[in-house]
């Protein structure tokens, strides 16, 4: 056991946060009331290696282990959700997903582009009757000679109007159930793709999240992901990568809504000290300090295990299930904490509150989470190792690849 970060996670850590307490921080609030998501943040993000941190250097990617991405994930959520979140679509669920499960072709031509930020990937997997329960999608997609003929809707996805490639998840056979969802490369520029962003969203409101179309849309057959009828197993396990990335936001979340609180905590004074004296303010910040540590720790080792190459579906469920709520829990004390002024725009941590809940809906509800560690622990519920599994960390080298 090694609780210790490598130097090139240490230097990672500190330019992320530099880069958002620069370029994200000063401004995040305008653009949280605004409802503006900024594509320049994107492509700083690319510059900066951030966008494909744990893709091989083979693939574009900078090559880093799978806490890497954590570390990633953990600062970006400091300075907001809806960057933490892009990347986790961007990365985790879409990425990730291509290097478990992707033909060389489509490694090439998709995971390349998208691991040097060039291309910016999504993943369409809700629907309007869908959201837990996945066997209930509609979408279908019809073989037709050399393609596959797509119709269909998807809603409350993360970058609808941003990203270039969408892994999207549809029937070619409802007659199978589970066992009849593929998984589809989708492409923006495709006839018959259209999307439309959801206005007024409770929190994340500098992201960008809503529903995309597929009205009669033309997929090359070499655009299947994986086997046919692989679909649901291949959402379930891009899942356990974006989780794990929402669990590491969710620390981030947390230490954003100690930073601000404790800072308040000694600025403000009633009954002549500083509201930080008061035993029961102190409790919220013992929890708070207690939750991100807890986090922490169930994010670094659902991460260690996706170095090793193993399953990890049951340790990455659990942190992201109490990561998010410790989160939800940290920021609604971070309010309390500011008083009257934690209830308006004038100290960031009313957004916190706002950012925090769709992390307790997004990827596997509280509820899910729970039914899924309750079914482990009594013997319902455990996993096998999948026909494709991520690559265990340090990548092997191929030197057939171009680099
Ligand atoms: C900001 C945001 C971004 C998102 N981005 C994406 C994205 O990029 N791609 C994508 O595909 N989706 C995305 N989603 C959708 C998200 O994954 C779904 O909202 C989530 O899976 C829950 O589905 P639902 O909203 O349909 O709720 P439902 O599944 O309808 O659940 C409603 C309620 O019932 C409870 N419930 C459901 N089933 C059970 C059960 N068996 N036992 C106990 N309780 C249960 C749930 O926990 C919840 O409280 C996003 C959502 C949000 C809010």
């Amino acid at each position: 056991m090694n609780f210790d970060y490598s130097e090139e996670q240490v230097m990672l850590r500190s330019t992320v946060r530099n880069f958002v307490d620069k370029e994200i921080m000063p401004y995040i609030g305008e653009w949280d009331s605004k409802g503006l998501f900024q594509p320049h943040i994107m492509k700083r993000l690319a510059e900066l290696g951030l966008m494909g941190v744990c893709i091989p250097e083979s693939y574009g990617g900078s090559g880093m282990d799978y806490n890497s991405l954590a570390i990633v994930c953990e600062e970006l959520e400091r300075g907001d959700t809806a960057y933490r979140t892009a990347v986790s679509v961007h990365t985790g669920l879409n990425s990730l997903t291509l290097l478990q499960w992707g033909t060389e072709e489509q490694k090439h031509k998709y995971l390349t582009p998208q691991a040097k930020g060039i291309k910016v990937g999504a993943f369409g997997l809700t629907e309007p009757g869908a959201g837990s329960d996945v066997a209930a999608i509609s979408t279908t997609a019809v073989k037709d000679g050399d393609h596959y003929i797509l119709n269909g809707q998807k809603t409350w996805i993360s970058l609808c109007d941003i990203a270039d490639h969408f892994l999207v998840f549809a029937y070619t056979d409802k007659s199978k159930k589970h066992h009849g969802i593929s998984a589809f490369i989708v492409e923006r520029t495709m006839p018959g793709f259209s999307s439309k962003a959801i206005k007024n969203k409770l929190g994340i409101r500098a992201g960008n999240t809503g529903e995309i179309f597929f009205d009669q849309v033309k997929v090359p057959k070499e655009n299947l992901l994986g086997k046919e009828g692989e679909g649901f197993k291949i959402a379930m396990s891009a899942l356990d990568n974006g989780r794990f990335t929402v669990a590491a936001g969710a620390c981030g979340l947390i230490m954003a809504s100690l930073e601000a609180s404790v800072k308040y905590c000694h600025e403000r004074k009633t009954f002549g000290k500083e509201i930080g004296k008061h035993q029961l303010v102190q409790q919220m910040i013992a929890n708070m300090e207690a939750g991100l540590q807890m986090s922490r720790l169930l994010v670094f080792r659902a991460g260690e295990l996706k170095n090793k190459g193993v399953r990890n579906t049951r340790e990455t469920s659990l942190a992201k299930w109490q990561a998010c709520d410790f989160a939800n829990k940290a920021a609604d004390d971070a309010v309390q904490i500011h008083g009257a002024y934690g209830y308006s725009d004038e100290y960031p941590v009313a957004r916190y509150l706002r950012n925090s809940k769709a992390p307790v809906i997004y990827e596997g509800t509280r509820e899910i989470h729970t039914i899924m560690q309750a079914e482990y622990v009594l013997g319902y519920r455990t996993d096998k190792p999948l026909n494709e599994m991520l690559p265990s960390w340090p990548f092997q080298v191929d030197s057939n690849l171009p680099v």
